[in-house]
């Protein structure tokens, strides 16, 4: 920060020094403070760093994943926090061989064969150990595929709907990213159901580097057909090749689906004070794929919210209501922890004042989305003011904020809130080998912490309620 202490001291005592007593949330000088804490520490970074770097990957059902609930567990209860570990069933699938070449296309020299670069989408089925050989084809969009139902049965299909990285440059990562993941999420189910050999999409992601995304096929027992995404340098040459003439690929995919594993949602609190039966969440996903450490997605979230109890604790400040950390399980490929805290908080949720989760990489922050009523956004100017100095003033409202954990709490009527990140490139590490903590920049993940903490404190300590959030009425 850039702020002087001098100032600050001078800050903290005009407030002090004031007429009016202010509640603690609303004090710019315990705002200040908090930001600044936050933006000394490396605290965040370290917890990161022993996640990604001791751990690894956090696939659902891992080794890793369940090292993770006991590091998570074991940092909050060192900073004194009451930690309890709520059991989760979540799914079990586990990589196997992946290999990809095309055997035969027009034009193809005698005893030539071409490699192409593939990763298994979580909950893929498997070819046979030997793999399988078949015709391909290449579809752009689901309509194409319906309409060519009958070239379907027994044959490849990929889609080839490159990542639009020039919209993610220009601020519009996470449309640019709704555009093709609907392939992997539904047109997967869709080659299944028209009973396809195998489906491919083209990596939902920039950066061209040959890089397959992994990600949720959405496939469900009984339709497993083998599922992979492919680089998207290979969906471009097989698109090519294919209007060349008919190509055939054979493809060995061998992930095995496991009965679903013990599991658990890490639930930090650090109990507030007069009213501290009331509850602000603030939260990540402690689950993340397999191929890389989900440093980006979503270590830094975990680390960041876990940080907000660190900073506070620093500053020896003690909400009014209870802030509640949660390290989430199993986002990734089911969102069965997110699923198991709302059904049980069901009868709560007018308990839980706020939710906050952050789960868009570690990309520098400018402020905050909500779905608290519309009136509410007015009342954080005081928070907005501190933040303006880093760069992260900026708050916007949506009707539905829809992050992976937080929409049961959200359907249950919680006002939601979620960082306004810049993702410009978190899609070309997002869910590959390459999403590891040298892609993390320790001063923007200073900034998250600082948001978050900012945001969690404010809203621990306000007087009036936001309100609740009302499901948008359908046009
Ligand atoms: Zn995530």
């Amino acid at each position: 920060m850039s702020r002087t202490p001098v100032l600050t001291l001078l800050a903290a005592s005009l407030v002090c020094a004031g007429a009016h007593a202010a509640t603690p949330g609303n004090d710019p000088a315990a705002l200040t403070k908090i930001r600044d804490t936050a933006m000394r520490s490396d605290w965040a970074y370290q917890r990161l760093a022993d996640m990604t770097d001791l751990i690894g990957p956090r696939l659902s059902g891992s080794a890793g994943e369940a090292a993770a609930v006991n590091q998570v567990a074991d940092a909050m209860r060192k900073l004194g926090a009451k930690v309890t570990l709520q059991p989760v069933k979540v799914p079990h699938w586990v990589r196997g061989t992946e290999t990809a070449e095309l055997v035969d296309y027009k034009g193809r020299p005698a005893g030539v064969t071409q490699k192409v670069v593939l990763t298994a989408l979580g909950g893929s089925g498997a070819t046979p150990e030997a793999g399988l050989s078949a015709p391909l084809i290449v579809v752009r969009s689901l309509e194409e595929l319906q309409a060519r139902a009958a070239e379907v049965k027994g044959r490849i299909v990929l889609f080839d709907v490159p990542f639009d990285q020039s919209m993610a440059d220009r601020g519009l990562a996470g449309q640019a990213y709704g555009q093709v993941v609907k392939f992997r999420g539904g047109g997967t189910k869709m080659a299944a159901d028209l009973g396809a050999a195998a489906v491919l999409v083209s990596s939902a992601g920039g950066a061209n580097f040959r890089l397959p995304h992994t990600g949720s096929s959405g496939l469900q027992d009984g339709a497993r057909i083998p599922a992979a995404a492919v680089a998207v340098e290979d969906a471009l040459l097989m698109a090519r090749l294919a209007a060349r003439g008919p190509l055939s690929m054979k493809l060995t995919l061998t992930p095995k689906t496991l009965p679903d594993a013990d599991s658990f949602n890490v639930i930090a609190d650090f109990p507030g004070t007069d009213k501290a039966d009331e509850i602000v969440i603030v939260s990540g996903h402690l689950d993340s794929w397999d191929l890389g450490t989900g440093a980006n997605d979503d270590g830094a979230g975990v680390v960041s919210a876990m940080a907000v109890v660190e900073t506070l604790k620093k500053l020896d400040f003690t909400p009014r209501r209870t802030i509640r950390v949660i390290a989430w399980a199993n986002e990734e490929n089911g969102t069965r922890g997110a699923r198991t805290y709302a059904e049980a908080n069901r009868t709560l949720a007018p308990k839980h004042f706020a939710a906050i989760e952050t789960d868009n990489g570690s990309g520098r922050p400018f402020g905050m989305r909500h779905s608290a009523p519309y009136e509410a956004g007015k009342s954080f100017a005081p928070l907005q003011a501190t933040l303006e100095t880093m760069g992260a003033a900026a708050l916007q409202r949506s009707d539905v904020l829809g992050t992976g954990d937080l929409s049961g709490l959200e359907q249950l009527g919680v006002p939601c809130f979620s960082p306004l990140i810049d993702s410009s490139d978190y899609f070309n590490y997002h869910h590959t080998a390459a999403d590891t903590l040298d892609k993390v920049n320790p001063d923007n993940l200073k900034r998250h912490v600082a948001l978050l903490s900012g945001y969690t404190w404010y809203l621990a300590n306000m007087d009036a309620p936001l309100g609740r959030w009302n499901a948008p009425v359908k046009q």
